[in-house]
């Protein structure tokens, strides 16, 4: 597969600079580098606070970084000016948690769908009515809903039109934040099943931000896994899931409810403390099961480890004679 975006050592933080000293700044993003094929949806996941909108918004720069940069399509994009950055906006697009703070509740959904088309100036009056239609119908809805305001359509329906609203101009990209997390379980499934539709017959690459393994394991072919703001594994998602690395993965797969009722009762669940993060050393450290003496000094690299398909971030695979010694052990342990 041919690559569409990198980014590379992307950076951010948020804070009162200008009010208060620079280190009352807080690190929302740290060094996070990522690549993702035409047609792959790479999975971001991690708990609330872990960084994963940020690292959406800053991959279509709605947010400038700090440091770090993003290759689209051969285009840096850091260095676009506002006019070529408003031309490359028709590539790459957003679906949002909340359908109904999405759309200007002032605005028709016809209105709404025609903006794209008419800010990028594509097509004519008739050809731009064609392609809403033909839009509407791939969606589930029709011409009815153009003169109706977003307040008259279900949390599902609307959802169904902002993701028809980010395709309208023929995207290449498509970063999807939480895009079900505000809907029924049952309506959930008919949105994942519209976006891979849409995925398959139109080629876009998908960035899915979610906070719920479950789901990212249906659509994802990557997954990478985050916390305070860093990248902590990465890999094919089956691996991700059957054989995680990281304790961090570990902890968050085990509180996964299986199908099964028996095998949910035998399997370890891993319960994480809820302390907060270390600055010096692995951040994960005073909640990880498997901390050692290292950990607390040392941050460890995100790296490949020998016979795995990923990579991660954890002395118990950097290699270390220290971490060699607690690998078998701790390993075997996560894997039981
Ligand atoms: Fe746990 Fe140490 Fe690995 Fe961090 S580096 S996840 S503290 S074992």
């Amino acid at each position: 597969m041919t690559e569409l975006l990198s980014v590379e050592h992307l950076t951010k933080s948020f804070g009162r600079r200008g009010l208060l000293r620079r280190n009352d700044l807080v690190p929302a993003v740290n060094d996070v580098s990522f690549t993702l094929a035409r047609g792959e949806t790479l999975g971001l996941v991690g708990e609330s606070g872990a960084g994963k909108s940020t690292v959406g918004m800053l991959a279509l720069r709605l947010v400038d970084p700090d440091s770090g940069h993003i290759r689209f399509d051969g285009t840096d994009v850091n260095a676009l000016g506002s006019r070529e950055l408003r031309r490359w906006r028709r590539r790459a697009q957003m679906v949002f948690q909340d359908p109904f703070g999405s759309f200007d509740p002032r605005m028709t959904i016809g209105q709404a769908l025609l903006e794209p088309l008419r800010l990028h100036g594509i097509g004519d009056r008739a050809s731009r009515r064609t392609t809403i239609d033909e839009l509407l119908t791939t969606v589930g809805l029709d011409g009815r809903v153009l003169d109706r305001y977003p307040y008259e359509f279900s949390g599902g329906q609307l959802q169904r039109l902002a993701v028809a609203r980010a395709i309208v101009c023929e995207p290449d990209l498509v970063v999807c934040d939480e895009p079900v997390a505000a809907l029924d379980m049952s309506i959930q499934a008919q949105v994942l099943n519209l976006l891979h539709e849409l995925q398959e017959r139109r080629g876009f690459s998908m960035l899915f931000i979610s906070h719920d393994l479950s789901l990212v394991r249906v659509v994802a072919h990557r997954t990478a896994v985050m916390y305070q703001g860093r990248i902590v594994e990465m890999g094919p998602t089956a691996d991700i899931y059957e054989n995680p690395m990281h304790p961090y993965t570990q902890a968050l797969l085990s509180a996964i409810p299986l199908p099964d009722p028996s095998t949910q009762r035998h399997r370890p669940r891993v319960d994480l403390p809820l302390v907060p993060p270390s600055t010096v050393g692995c951040a994960f450290a005073p909640r990880c099961p498997h901390a050692m003496q290292i950990c607390r000094t040392s941050r460890p690299e995100l790296e490949s480890v020998a016979g795995a398909s990923g990579v991660t971030s954890c002395h118990l695979f950097s290699g270390s004679a220290e971490a060699t010694v607690v690998e078998s052990s701790a390993a075997t342990a996560g894997r039981s």
